[in-house]
C-alpha cells in the first residue's frame, strides 16, 4: 500500500488504485473474486472454461453494489463492464464521499444512494453484489489490532457476523445475489437463503446465488 498522508492511502484493487481513508474498509484481494464472478455472468470470463452451464446475461445489466465503502467494487465493475448501469449504496455518508472520489478519479459514471440495505432503493437490480460487514467479534483467529484502523461499521455484525447478510437475503429480489463472507459462514448463509436463492458456486470468500423465484 502506498501512502500519501497519515490518513489517506491508495490501495490496489483489480489493477487500479483506490483512495482509502479511515472511513472505509481497505480493499482486499479476496474481494477481487467477486469481480470475476460478475464478469463470468456477462460472459467475460477471466478464468476460461470455469463455467459453461449458466446462460450469459446481457452486458447492459443493472448492478447494485450494496455497502460500497471505498467504491472499489462498483468502480471496477463499471470499468470492466462499461455497458452496465452501476449503482452504489452505503449507510455511511462519509464512505460514499470516498466512493464518489474514486469514481471521479477513474471516470466511472456511477449513481450513489445513501441507504441502509435496500431501504432507499426503489428499483430491482439484475445483480446485487455485497461485501457487507461479516466479522464476528468473538472470532479468536482475527487479528483485531490489524483491523483497528478500519471502521467497525464496515467489519463487524451481530448474529455471529451474519445479521446484515441475513437481512439482505430477506429483502433482496434480484436475479443474482453475490456475497462475500468468511468460508466458515457459507453453509449457514446457503441454508438461510435456500427458500429464495439457490447456490450457483463459491469461489474463495464469494458466494454466487441465483433467484429461485424469478
Ligand atoms: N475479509 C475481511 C477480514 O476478515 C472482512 C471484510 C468484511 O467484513 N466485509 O478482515
Amino acid at each position: 500500500m502506498s501512502e500519501n498522508s497519515d490518513e489517506n492511502r491508495y490501495q490496489d484493487f483489480y489493477g487500479r488504485e483506490f483512495l482509502v481513508t479511515p472511513d472505509v474498509l481497505v480493499p482486499r484481494p479476496e474481494t477481487e473474486q467477486l469481480i470475476d464472478a460478475v464478469l463470468n455472468l456477462v460472459g467475460k470470463p477471466y478464468l476460461p472454461g470455469v463455467r459453461a452451464a449458466l446462460p450469459v446475461l446481457p452486458r447492459e445489466i443493472t448492478i447494485l453494489d450494496m455497502g460500497t465503502g471505498s467504491g472499489c467494487i462498483a468502480v471496477t465493475l463499471k470499468m470492466e463492464i462499461p455497458e452496465a448501469k452501476v449503482i452504489a449504496t452505503d449507510v455511511s455518508e462519509k464512505a460514499l464521499k470516498v466512493a464518489q472520489k474514486n469514481a471521479e478519479m477513474h471516470g466511472a459514471p456511477i449513481s450513489f444512494i445513501i441507504s441502509h440495505l435496500l431501504e432507499k432503493v426503489n428499483f430491482t437490480p439484475d445483480v446485487i453484489v455485497a461485501n457487507l460487514p461479516y466479522v464476528d467479534a468473538e472470532w479468536d483467529w482475527v487479528d483485531k489490532e490489524a483491523l483497528s484502523h478500519e471502521p467497525d461499521l464496515a467489519l463487524y455484525a451481530d448474529d455471529h457476523g451474519l445479521r446484515l447478510i441475513k437481512e439482505l437475503i430477506d429483502v433482496a429480489s434480484s436475479l443474482y445475489l453475490i456475497l462475500e463472507a468468511d468460508p466458515c459462514q457459507h453453509q449457514e448463509i446457503t441454508e438461510y437463503a435456500s427458500s429464495k436463492y439457490g447456490l450457483v458456486e463459491t469461489r474463495g470468500f464469494i458466494l454466487v446465488f441465483k433467484s429461485l423465484v424469478l
